[in-house]
């Protein structure tokens, strides 16, 4: 654990801009925008086009889906957990909830029973709306966390995976409803206070946190966000990131509303499905995870024309190497932009973003508006020198709260004066922040900090490489027990390379202190979360344990 830092140094970064953030509630924010059609089509299904809205049937739905909720008891400041794959229904029942006074929670809808009651339990869920097919879980830990059968409602949208029919009651009836406004206000106190949303962090490093946020930390959001998202051109948004995460809500459901942005909604990532879309639609914008990237960069060629007309991609959540961001621009139109956004749950969806200029690891070359960074030693002081590492904090109005009834954790994360801890090592150069890994990762060889994200990248450049992770171990005697890095690759082809040549592949390229000296192990696959995080929690309890034995 880092001592507390002194809040005496500046920061080392700023965004370029200050925008004012307003105080308001955030349906209010949302619907505000006069400067666009409202008639407009907002989300449409991508499975079924026939199914859209333009943002005056959004905000008619909203209303009435807000009267129905009323009706069924929803109060402010209780948690309503939406748990389902997307659907153009989930942004109406997100906003509704919200609409209430209520905080959304969100659910990975391939949690199992026990990751749910997890969660139930540490955000204080009263109601569910589950998409029929996934209620068997559901059902489970709300019987274990106590949550009464008639709070527990099917999310019966009428989208192509979601008619399966089950004996709960139907979400249907509540969009029947009178329409009653939301609960409005425009002080500051109510805006910081007001609680939007409990969402869930990946669980990259243990099980998922609950991360409160609140009102004015999304408007904050959409401010800071309007510039990079705002183009030139009528932007055709497909979305097919999971909604209940922070990377893809805002995009999926606040800044389609705000800037009048047409976004067309999978229920889930599929190949096929996204490349269909991309054609019949024309569409021109989307958000990815690494891996969704290296599907498209995988398939055939008659899937790649599909997506000749995509000029930017969003593409977060986990470390994006250079070889892939270069590579994957062939997928698209050929003046696309791949664009690497680093940010993390507990300060909003993004904080910086790369362009694909060529540095080879790194992410975050510049903040958004409104957002500082500064980097901490491992004696709490703040760095001053270029090139030196140390944890990257950050500082913006996108911050949360906390993590919700997690008071001592909330402390370690949210230091004086609203710094916050990413736990992720960073520096800085050239005006430019470069992240390296998370700080609990980086190994340390004799005094050295070596970044496994580093080493990832040039080794998955190795032309018979697919894939590759690197962990620190133990070696060494009592009294000089030191780490170093051990790779675990996936070749191309089974034997299609020695463990000698990957070590002399990296020793090429990095200085000495950085070798492979853990040795190198061949395997199948590696490990991953959907957004292409590399699960190193999995690798130590099942492959290093093994090999100790
Ligand atoms: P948990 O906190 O539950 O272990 P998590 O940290 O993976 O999970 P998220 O908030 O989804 O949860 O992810 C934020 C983290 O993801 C960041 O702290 C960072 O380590 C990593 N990350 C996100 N985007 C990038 C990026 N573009 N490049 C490198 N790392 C990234
Ligand atoms: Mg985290």
């Amino acid at each position: 654990m880092l001592p507390h830092t002194e809040d005496t140094g500046e920061p080392v970064m700023r965004g370029e801009k200050t925008h004012e953030i307003p105080f308001t509630d955030l349906l209010t924010w949302l619907f505000g925008n006069e400067t666009y059609d409202h008639n407009k089509t907002i989300y449409a299904d991508a499975l079924n086009p026939e199914r859209s809205m333009t943002t005056l049937e959004v905000e008619t739905k909203v209303k009435s889906l807000i009267g129905g909720l009323r009706s069924i008891g929803v109060q402010p400041g209780d948690a309503v957990c939406i748990h389902s794959f997307n659907d153009i229904m989930y942004p109406i029942l997100f906003l509704a909830i919200i609409g209430c006074g209520a905080a959304f929670v969100g659910t990975n809808p391939g949690y199992t029973a026990f990751e749910l009651e997890h969660h139930f339990k540490i955000s204080g869920t009263k109601f569910i709306f589950v998409q029929p097919s996934l209620s068997k879980n559901v059902n489970e830990a709300a019987q274990a966390t106590s949550i009464p059968r008639d709070r527990i409602f099917a999310f019966d949208t009428g989208g192509q995976q979601f008619n399966e029919q089950d004996e709960l009651r139907s979400f249907k009836e509540l969009l029947e409803h009178d329409k009653e406004d939301w609960l409005k206000f425009n002080d500051e106190h109510s805006a910081k206070t007001t609680l939007m949303g409990l969402f869930a962090s990946s669980g990259t490093t243990g099980l998922p946190k609950v991360i409160a946020l609140s009102h004015y930390a999304w408007v904050a959001g959409s401010v800071i966000l309007r510039e990079p998202l705002e183009r030139p051109y009528e932007v055709k948004r497909l979305m097919c990131l999971p909604s209940f995460h922070g990377f893809a809500a805002p995009l999926t459901i606040g800044v389609p509303l705000r800037l009048g942005q047409t976004t067309y909604i999978m229920p889930r990532f599929d190949l096929e499905v996204f490349a269909n879309s991309s054609a019949m639609y024309g569409i021109n914008e989307t958000a990815v995870a690494p891996p969704v990237l290296q599907a498209f960069l995988k398939s055939p060629p008659k899937t790649q024309n599909k997506l000749k007309t995509i000029k930017r991609i969003w593409c977060g959540g986990a470390p994006l190497n250079v070889k892939l961001q270069t590579e994957a621009r062939s997928c698209f139109a050929e003046d696309s932009e791949i664009v690497n956004i680093w940010g993390m749950t507990e300060i909003g969806i993004t904080v910086g973003m790369k362009y694909d200029d060529i540095d080879r690891t790194g992410a975050a070359s510049k903040l958004l508006a409104n957002t500082e960074a500064r980097i901490v030693n491992d004696f709490g002081a703040n760095v001053t020198h270029t090139g030196e590492q140390g944890e990257v904090q950050i500082r913006t109005p996108q911050c949360c709260s906390g993590y919700w009834g997690n008071s001592e954790a909330t402390e370690e994360l949210i230091l004086r004066n609203r710094w916050v801890r990413t736990g992720d090592v960073a520096y800085f150069k050239d005006g430019k922040l470069y992240i390296m890994d998370r700080k609990k990762e980086m190994i340390k060889v004799r005094g050295w900090q070596v970044a496994p994200a580093e080493l990832e990248a040039i080794l998955v450049s190795h032309p018979r490489i697919k894939d590759a992770a690197v962990i620190g171990i133990k070696v060494g005697t009592e009294d000089d027990e030191h780490e170093v890095p051990r790779a675990y690759v996936v070749p191309i082809e089974v034997g299609g390379i020695t463990e000698a040549e990957v070590k002399d592949f990296i020793l090429s390229k990095l200085s000495k202190y950085k070798a492979l000296d853990g040795g190198v192990y061949f395997v199948d696959t590696i490990p991953k979360s959907p957004a292409g995080k590399i699960l190193k929690k999995i690798i130590r309890a099942e492959w290093l344990s093994k090999e100790e034995q």
